[in-house]
């Protein structure tokens, strides 16, 4: 066992999670169904490969963070986690991109879609970002989002409508949905091992990830795998979620900065002078933009 969880613990602690209902979005959420493994099994995996010697110098927590750390990958292949989880379709088409899960889904052709769609609320509509084409930026004010929501309620309406309307017609159901509208939500048992799991939180909870796949993630996350997994959660957050990787080009501005004798924060006018050169004749770069947040956030330059 973990040095976290005694076996009991352990048992309680599922009895506890599995079956639970987290909320998600207006009417999604995410269910434990399933687990095999917990920290303790990607121990014994790693133990296989490093001998019975390591577990004198090695704990739990330091061969979990330090194989998390090297990218030792196969013992957290070891473990396994099964939800039930029920999704807006357009964010479930992002979820099934990760092709590593088993999946079960809901079938449509079988059964009567599920009378539920993802509803926005007047204060829910988000901005196009100007810097970045696939992401939003901010909400709309509250009055200006209440148009939108009442024509979103009429549309859904209508296509659940239509969509009865044929199914009465005597219309399969495989072709009665057609026009369902991608907001509609389905549900699916997603099985998947706890590296794949890491790597699609890794991607899924990241800000560039939409909105609503990354409440998704951030449950699962947060709500489930931190508790299951606690000692390969606590790796994960350090050595993923919050650490940061540095380009090679990322490395030569620092140095750069740090050898040109300037007080810290630099300012954008010595960040500019010390941006590499590859860099230099282009008027928008997102690299270059990208390593200046970088160096913001760790408090090496700022914008004045
Ligand atoms: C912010 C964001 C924006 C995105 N935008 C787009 C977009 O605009 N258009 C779009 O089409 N997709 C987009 N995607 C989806 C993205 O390209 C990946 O398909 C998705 O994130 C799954 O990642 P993955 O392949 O690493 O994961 P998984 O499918 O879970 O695979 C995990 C790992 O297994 C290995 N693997 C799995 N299958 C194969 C294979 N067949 N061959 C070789 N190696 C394999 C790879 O190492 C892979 O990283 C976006 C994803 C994110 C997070």
């Amino acid at each position: 066992m973990s040095s976290e969880h005694s076996p009991a613990q352990t048992t309680s602690l599922l009895d506890s999670l599995r079956w639970e209902k987290f909320p998600v979005l207006d009417d999604g959420f995410v269910t434990l169904v399933d687990v095999m493994g917990d920290d303790a099994s990607v121990v014994q995996a790693a133990r296989v490969s490093y001998g019975e010697g390591t577990r004198k110098v090695s704990d739990d927590r330091q061969l979990i963070r330090y194989l998390l750390r090297q990218a030792h990958t196969t013992p957290f292949e070891m473990a396994e986690v099964k939800f039930l989880v029920r999704v807006p379709m357009d964010c479930w088409r992002q979820w099934v991109r990760h092709r590593t899960a088993n999946i079960n889904e809901y079938s449509t052709r079988y059964s009567l879609a599920i009378d539920s769609m993802q509803s926005t609320g007047n204060d829910s509509w988000r901005s196009q970002a100007t810097s970045n084409r696939q992401g939003s930026d901010g909400f709309l004010k509250d009055n200006d989002g209440h148009p939108l929501t009442q024509s979103e309620q009429e549309l859904q309406s209508l296509a659940r409508k239509v969509y009865e309307e044929r199914l009465q017609a005597g219309i399969a159901r495989e072709q009665a949905r057609k026009d369902l509208p991608l907001s509609t939500y389905t549900e699916a048992y997603w099985k998947i091992d706890l590296h794949n799991l890491l790597h699609f939180l890794a991607l899924r909870m990241d800000s560039h990830a939409q909105l609503e796949i990354r409440k998704y993630a951030e449950t699962i996350g947060y709500e489930i795998i931190a508790k299951l997994f606690p000692l390969c959660w606590e790796a994960f957050l350090d050595y993923r979620v919050h650490a940061m990787r540095l380009t090679q080009l990322d490395r030569g501005v620092i140095h750069r900065l740090a050898s040109s004798g300037k007080t810290l924060p630099a300012s954008r006018e010595d960040f500019n002078v010390a941006q590499d050169q590859s860099w230099v004749s282009l008027e928008r770069c997102r690299e270059r933009d990208e390593c200046f947040g970088k160096l913001a956030s760790l408090g090496l330059v700022t914008e004045s």
